[in-house]
């Protein structure tokens, strides 16, 4: 017999402990990977993540609304959408490192190499 994983329904924490993508901090939006334009509120302490009108049409009326918004005309192009290949790249040489860990210690948006990614198909 021969099972495959096709398909997870999950919340966005979930989302996180499965794909091992952080979905808190700098990096947070899987849609932006890189390109979360993530902005830290000092007065709150917590990260904010405005901008997201660049994955609307260009002609969109609210790309130009500047008083809806953070009083800037959005026009600039969505992030790069991250292929697999590249995913599988960065976590080439990624070490899981157990047990609790200081946040210092992670500096980009992968937690951990989800075991996902040791199925042939995935
Ligand atoms: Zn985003």
């Amino acid at each position: 017999m021969r099972a495959a994983l096709m398909w997870t329904i999950n919340d966005f924490h979930a989302y996180a402990m499965l794909s091992g993508w952080s979905t808190k901090g700098k990096f947070a939006c899987p849609c932006c990977n890189y390109g979360t334009n993530s902005h830290y509120l000092k007065h709150s302490r917590k990260m904010c993540y405005m901008d997201h009108r660049v994955f609307l049409p260009i002609d969109h009326p609210w790309r130009s609304n500047k008083r809806s918004f953070n009083g800037i005309n959005e026009f600039r192009p969505p992030p790069p959408f991250l292929k697999g290949t590249d995913m599988l790249n960065s976590l080439h040489d990624f070490e899981n490192v157990f047990g609790k860990k200081s946040k210092r210690s992670i500096d980009g948006p992968w937690k951990k190499r989800s075991i996902f990614f040791e199925l042939p198909y995935w």
